[in-house]
């Protein structure tokens, strides 16, 4: 049997197959290429290993593995870091993908949840008794990833981020212990894990709080775009009740069976929304944006919350470069500026992504989580999906180019960043954030162990530290 070698030592894969409940990949094996796999495509890297724990032993083993061996640890719930950090080049893949139970107390309105459940798995099961938690707008994130970096959904103006219905979690911290970190157990891990991402240890369980949701009035509208018709489209979503959380996907549209044809590739407005609340309220709700302009199509009804999920093609790899920013308004002129990048822009599919904050997230203080955005109006993602990795570099001077037209202030949101360098993850955590949460670091993970993230280098305190400058992720 192979034993990979690493710069100090090397890993026996039979003993670790004997060591763990888990399942262990090694190359070679049958079922390493899929699970080396993640959800964007352009990422071929091949780990040394590849462990799919089965439990929190597992997980403290794979942990201290890493850390005696020095192997670069990836650790992966869902497999959709936008920047690839759920897969490593020749080191140790720790996959929680088999770690799905989920327990649900109906009474408190509870549950613990493992991160390897998938936002849409949870959300179903969850559904079936009436409540809900917010995760992200798509099925098939890891709640593991989405949770340690803040998660901004559906329900992000209803009841906040998914990290503002946190209320525990047990993580394996770099030395290899379990931990429970919640208001009154580990207060600065618990804080930290609430926005700082996977720096601080892996979450082998997740306690969140559940509402009250039977149905939502929700789905897909499409309107014509125009700067016109995304300044007001905008300005509805700012003024809506909070029980109405919208995303406005400024794009050509998709040859969809449901668009009329005649709209085929040109800019829309794909608004998935969604009224946490009572049908007729939700339609009182809902009415002003389908009369901002005559629509495309017109898919919003009373659904299950699970629903508002879009169906995902099994097997869809993506190549995308993307910026994440926060601005303050969306006026005609950003509007404009909106419409003429993605008309000049080439990328087989190409988009401005609006949403609009405000209500319960922006009530949580700045400093009660590692999310220090609780101020900002609204965040804008642009992208660009293409088929083919020599397409990266027009592609990607294409998004600059609209992300700098944008002209925003300062600020990203850690889960939506790319590989964009130290600088842009120092904007993830601006003020007070960034001081707190390397001083954190430095308490629980004082060497780095987990690094391919978007990296917070350790603080140290005390007397005979080192002052280290932490490594590029
Ligand atoms: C199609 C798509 C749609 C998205 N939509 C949204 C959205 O609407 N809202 C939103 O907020 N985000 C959204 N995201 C971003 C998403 O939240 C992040 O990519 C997130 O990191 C994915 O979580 P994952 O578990 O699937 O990813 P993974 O690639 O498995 O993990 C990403 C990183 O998270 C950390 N991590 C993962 N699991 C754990 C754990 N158990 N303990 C500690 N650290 C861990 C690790 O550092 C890891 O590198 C979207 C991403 C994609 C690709």
């Amino acid at each position: 049997m192979e034993s990979p070698t690493s710069p100090s030592t090397a890993i026996s894969i039979p003993q670790l197959r004997s060591a763990l409940n888990g399942r262990v990949i090694a190359p070679g094996d049958p079922g390493y290429d899929e699970a080396r796999t993640v959800f964007y495509g352009g990422i071929d890297r091949r780990p040394a290993v590849i462990v799919r724990a089965a439990d929190a032993t597992d997980v403290a083993h794979v942990v201290s593995l890493a850390r005696e061996t020095e192997f670069e640890l990836a650790v992966r719930s869902g497999g959709h870091s936008v920047a690839g950090h759920s897969a490593s080049e020749g080191g140790i893949v720790l996959d929680l993908s088999d770690m799905r139970a989920l327990d649900i107390d109906a009474d408190r309105r509870t549950a613990w949840a493992e991160p390897g459940l998938t936002s849409g798995e949870y959300s179903t099961a969850a559904a079936a008794l009436g409540l809900a938690t917010g995760f992200g707008d798509s099925g098939s994130v890891g709640i593991g990833g989405i949770t340690v970096g803040g998660g901004v959904g559906f329900l992000v103006r209803r009841h906040g981020l998914t990290i503002d219905d946190l209320l525990a979690a047990d993580v394996v911290t770099a030395d290899g212990r379990l931990l429970r970190a919640d208001a009154e157990t580990n207060p600065d891990l618990f804080w930290a894990i609430r926005g700082g991402g996977g720096n601080f240890g892996v979450a082998t369980r997740l306690q969140f709080r559940l509402h009250e949701l039977e149905t939502i009035v929700g789905g897909m509208l499409f309107l014509p775009a125009t700067p016109e018709v995304i300044q007001s489209f905008v300005a509805e979503a700012d003024a809506a009740p909070e029980e109405l959380s919208a995303i406005a996907n400024v794009m050509p549209a998709p040859p969809m069976p449901f668009l009329p044809a005649e709209h085929h590739g040109r800019l829309v407005i794909m608004a998935l929304m969604a009224y946490a609340g009572p049908t007729d309220a939700g339609e009182r709700a809902i009415a002003p944006f389908r009369a901002v302009a005559e629509p495309v199509a017109d898919m919003v009804r009373t659904m299950p919350y699970p629903e508002i999920y879009m169906p995902e093609e099994e097997g869809y790899h993506p190549i995308a470069t993307g910026r994440t920013m926060f601005v303050d308004a969306v006026d005609r002129s950003v509007g404009e500026t909106i419409v003429d990048h993605l008309q000049a822009g080439a990328a087989q599919m190409r988009v401005a992504q609006i949403r609009v904050l405000g209500g319960a997230m922006a009530r949580v203080p700045d400093d009660a989580t590692a999310f220090a955005h609780r101020g900002r109006s609204m965040m804008v993602n642009v992208a660009a999906v293409y088929e083919r990795l020599d397409e990266a570099e027009e592609h990607g001077a294409w998004v600059d180019g609209f992300a700098s037209a944008l002209r925003p202030d300062p600020g990203a949101y850690v889960n939506f960043l790319g590989d964009e360098g130290e600088a842009r993850v120092r904007e993830a955590y601006l003020g007070p954030t960034w001081d707190r949460l390397r001083a954190i670091k430095g308490r629980y993970d004082p060497t780095n162990l987990f690094r391919l993230n978007h990296n917070i280098p350790p603080a140290f305190d005390g007397p005979g530290h080192r002052e280290t400058s932490g490594s590029e992720s």
